[in-house]
C-alpha cells in the first residue's frame, strides 16, 4: 500500500433518508432463476453434514455445490449506490441455528482492521425459500452477524446496498468509489462470509453488472459462457482469497498497452487505462515504454514471477481519490490527470506509485509475514515485519523506477538525503523502535498535526527502505562487489511461472537468506536499526555507499516536488523549526533553539523582527543572527499575541549528501540499469 500522505478526502457526510426495502426478490418463481445467474444459484445447493456440527460449509469441495456466488450491480455509478446480491451455502440440521457471517475487518494491504462496514445499508438475509431470516451483530464485534436460520436452510442469500465515496482513513485502497466515467469496485466491500470458511478454499464466483459502454478490467478470468445478459460480465470462480485480492476498475474510456517486450522473460503484463473522456487525455508512447522497461528490470531484479498474467489498473483523474493498493496478480493505482502526457510529467509520489504497487507482487503477496498470513479476513495480524513488507518494496520500487529511467541517479540522491533528513529529525525513535511503527501500523496512519515527529509516523517504509539500501551496500563491500541485493532477491523471492499461495517468511528467514548471500551478523544489525531505542538516527548508510552525509552552509537543490521533501520554510537543521509559507508553526525539534524559545506547533508567526512575516524576513534574521543579535519574532497563539527570542547564533545549516571520492561509488552501480 502506498497512502499519499498529505491527500485528505473527508467522508462525505450528507444527511439522507434512506427507505430501507427489499433490493431483491429471492423467491424462486422469480425470473431471475431464468437467467445464467439463476443457474447458478439453483446449483448452488448445499452440503454434507459433519457429525457434531450444526451448521456446514462444504468448503474442501470445489464444485457448484460448494459455491458461492456474489452479483454486483454497478449499472448506476451516477446514485453514489451499489448493490449486491450474494448466495451463500449451507447446511442447518438443527431445529433453529445460528450462523456467523463475517465482513471482512482485516483487508490485506490495508494492515488494519478497518473493513469499511459502515457503508453497509439495507442489509437483508432470506433462505433459499425466500423466507426473510433475522440477525443480529455479534455483542462486542461489529464485524460479525448472527443469522438465525431454520432447519433445512441450504443456502443464505443476503442482500445489500453499498455507499461509496466514503473512504475511512484505513479503507482508500481498498474500498469502491464512482465518479464521472469510471469507477473502482473492491469486492471484499461487499462481501459477507461464514466463520470457519478457509479463504483459500472456499470458491466463489462474481458477476458484474456494467452501465451501458463501460469497460472492465481485473486480474479475474472472465467465463467462457457467453450467454449472459448485455452488459454483464461473469468471471470464473476463484478462491475467496483471490477475490478479496482482486479489484474491478471499470469506465466508459479505456485503453490497455501489452508491457511485456520479451515473452522469454516475464510472462503477459497489461497495462488497463480509465480516463475522465476520450479527448483529453493524451499517454505519451514514452510513459508506456518506461512503464514496460519497469517490467524488464524486475524481470532480471526477481528473476521469476510468483504469477502467469499481471494486470495493471490505472485510473487517470482527480475525481477518485490518489491511493493505489497491492495485489497478487493486479494493482490498484489513481494517478492525477495528465500524469501520463510525458515521462517529466511524472513526479513525486506520482511516479513512485505504480513500481511501488508491482514490487509488492513478490514483497508482501507473495513473500508475507507469517503473522499478517491468516486464512481468513477477522483473525487479527502481527504486522511488524512490515519494515520488510513496506521496507523491502519502498527500496525496490524506488530501485527499479531508477533502473528503469523512470527516475534519475540525481534524483534518486535527492531522495536519499530527504529520507536521511526526515529520519535525523525523527526524534520518536528515542521511546518508540522502528519495528513499533510496524507493529502499531493502523494507530499510525493518519498523520499527526503536531509533534508528528515525537510520536513517529509509519517509518517502517521510508526507514525501512534505508536499512535495506543498507543491506544492499554491505553486501557489496562485503563481497567486493560480486553479490548485491539482487542476489537476496533471487533467492528470497523464487517462484515458479503459475499462480502461487501467498509463502509465509519469519524474521529468521531474513536474517538467514541475507548471511547465505554474504556471512554477516544480520541479526546484531536488524537489532540495532530496527529493533532498539535510538538516541538518534545513524546514516552509516550515506559513508557506505560512497558518500557524505555533513551539515554545511550550502542549501541543497532539491525540487519542491521531490517525494516528502518539505515545503514551506524549512529551518529545522538550524533552529529546529519549520514553518508554512504562511507563518504558521508546523514541526520543532525537542532540545532545539526554537524548542528552549518555547515556540508549540500551530503558533503562527506574525513579525520577525520590525517586518511583518515572510520567508524571506526569517531566513535572513537567521544570517544576520551570526553577529550575536537574537531572532525575534512576534507569534499569535489563539487570541494573544507574545514576542519570542530565539537564541541561536549559528548561522544557516543544512544536511547536505555529497560524494566522498576517497570511496568506491557504491550507489552509481546499484542504480546502474541491469541488461541480464
Ligand atoms: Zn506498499
Amino acid at each position: 500500500m502506498l497512502q499519499f500522505d498529505s491527500f485528505s478526502l473527508k467522508p462525505v457526510g450528507l444527511p439522507c433518508k434512506v427507505v430501507v426495502e427489499p433490493l431483491f426478490s429471492f423467491h424462486k418463481s422469480t425470473a431471475m432463476h431464468d437467467s445464467l445467474l439463476g443457474k447458478i444459484l439453483l446449483l448452488a445447493l448445499f452440503t454434507v453434514a459433519v457429525t457434531g456440527t450444526d451448521v456446514v460449509f462444504a468448503q474442501g469441495k470445489k464444485d457448484s455445490s460448494n459455491l458461492m456466488h456474489l452479483l454486483v450491480d454497478c449499472s448506476k455509478p451516477h446514485r453514489g449506490l451499489l448493490e449486491a446480491k450474494l448466495t451463500i451455502p449451507v447446511a442447518v440440521t438443527a431445529k433453529v441455528r445460528k450462523i456467523s457471517l463475517w465482513y471482512p475487518k482485516w483487508v490485506p494491504g490495508s494492515h488494519g482492521p478497518g473493513g469499511p462496514i459502515a457503508n453497509i445499508a439495507g442489509l437483508q438475509v432470506h433462505d433459499g425459500d425466500g423466507e426473510r431470516l433475522n440477525w443480529r451483530r455479534t455483542p462486542g464485534e461489529v464485524y460479525r452477524l448472527e443469522v438465525e436460520a431454520p432447519r433445512g436452510t441450504k443456502e443464505l442469500l443476503v442482500s445489500l446496498r453499498y455507499l461509496v465515496n466514503q473512504p475511512t482513513t484505513t479503507s482508500f485502497g481498498h474500498d469502491c468509489f464512482f465518479a464521472g466515467a469510471m469507477g473502482v469496485v473492491n469486492p471484499s466491500c461487499l462481501l459477507l462470509y461464514p466463520d470457519g470458511v478457509d479463504a483459500d478454499e472456499q470458491q466463489i464466483g462474481v458477476s458484474v453488472h456494467l452501465p451501458g459502454h463501460w469497460q472492465v478490467a481485473s486480474a479475474l478470468s472472465e467465463s467462457e459462457n457467453d450467454a449472459e445478459e448485455e452488459n454483464t460480465r461473469s468471471f470464473r470462480p476463484v478462491s475467496l482469497r483471490t477475490l478479496v485480492d482482486s479489484p474491478m476498475m471499470l469506465g466508459r474510456y479505456y485503453r490497455s498497452f501489452d508491457l511485456v517486450t520479451d515473452n522469454t522473460l516475464s510472462p503477459p503484463h497489461t497495462l488497463h487505462v480509465f480516463t475522465d473522456n476520450d479527448s483529453g487525455e493524451s499517454i505519451s508512447d514514452d510513459v508506456v515504454k518506461k512503464y514496460a522497461e519497469m517490467v524488464r528490470q524486475t524481470s532480471h531484479l526477481m528473476a521469476s514471477h510468483p504469477f502467469d498474467r499481471f494486470d495493471i489498473l490505472l485510473g487517470v483523474t482527480d475525481s477518485l481519490p490518489k491511493n493505489g493498493l497491492e495485489h497478487a496478480r493486479s494493482t490498484f493505482n489513481v494517478l492525477p490527470p495528465s500524469s501520463l502526457q510525458s515521462v517529466s510529467a511524472l513526479k513525486g509520489w506520482d511516479r513512485l506509485l505504480v513500481p511501488h504497487e508491482y514490487l509488492h507482487a513478490w514483497c508482501g503477496k507473495f513473500r508475507r509475514p507469517e503473522g499478517m498470513l491468516t486464512s481468513d479476513f477477522h483473525t487479527p495480524k502481527d504486522t511488524e515485519l512490515l519494515w520488510v513488507y513496506e521496507g523491502l518494496t519502498q527500496y525496490l520500487g524506488e530501485l527499479v523506477e531508477a533502473r528503469s529511467g523512470l527516475m534519475s541517479d540525481e534524483e534518486f540522491k535527492n531522495r536519499l538525503l530527504v529520507e536521511l533528513r526526515n529520519a535525523m529529525n525523527q526524534q520518536g525513535r528515542q521511546w518508540r523502535t522502528l519495528a513499533d511503527t510496524a507493529a502499531a501500523s493502523h494507530i499510525l496512519r493518519a498523520g499527526s498535526p503536531s509533534w508528528g515527529g515525537l510520536r513517529r509516523s509509519q517509518d517502517y517504509y521510508m526507514e525501512g527502505m534505508l536499512f535495506w539500501l543498507e543491506a544492499d551496500a554491505r553486501i557489496r563491500h562485503l563481497t567486493n562487489g560480486n553479490k548485491s541485493l539482487d542476489d537476496f532477491c533471487h533467492s528470497f523471492f523464487k517462484s515458479q511461472r503459475s499462480v502461487k499461495q501467498p509463502a509465509p517468511f519469519d524474521r529468521s528467514e531474513v536474517v538467514k537468506q541475507l548471511g547465505s548471500v554474504a556471512p554477516f551478523d544480520w541479526d546484531g544489525l536488524i537489532s540495532r536499526r530496527i529493533e532498539s531505542f535510538q538516541k538518534q538516527f545513524d546514516p552509516e548508510v550515506a559513508s557506505l555507499l560512497g558518500y557524505r552525509f555533513e551539515k554545511s552552509s550550502n542549501r541543497p537543490k532539491i525540487p519542491a516536488n521531490t517525494f516528502r521533501q518539505r515545503s514551506g520554510v524549512d529551518l529545522l537543521d538550524s533552529l529546529g523549526l519549520s514553518i508554512s509559507s504562511t507563518g504558521e508553526i508546523k514541526s520543532i525539534l525537542l532540545d532545539s533553539p526554537a524548542d528552549r524559545a518555547m515556540l508549540a506547533p500551530q503558533q503562527k508567526i506574525i513579525a520577525v523582527g520590525d517586518h511583518k512575516w515572510s520567508a524571506n524576513h526569517i531566513v535572513n534574521s537567521v544570517k544576520q543572527a551570526v553577529q550575536g543579535n537574537p531572532i525575534k519574532l512576534l507569534v499569535s497563539e489563539h487570541d494573544r499575541i507574545k514576542p519570542v527570542q530565539i537564541q541561536y547564533y549559528g548561522g544557516l545549516v543544512y544536511w547536505n549528501l555529497t560524494r566522498d571520492e576517497a570511496k568506491e561509488d557504491w550507489l552509481s552501480q546499484i542504480l546502474a540499469a541491469r541488461n541480464k
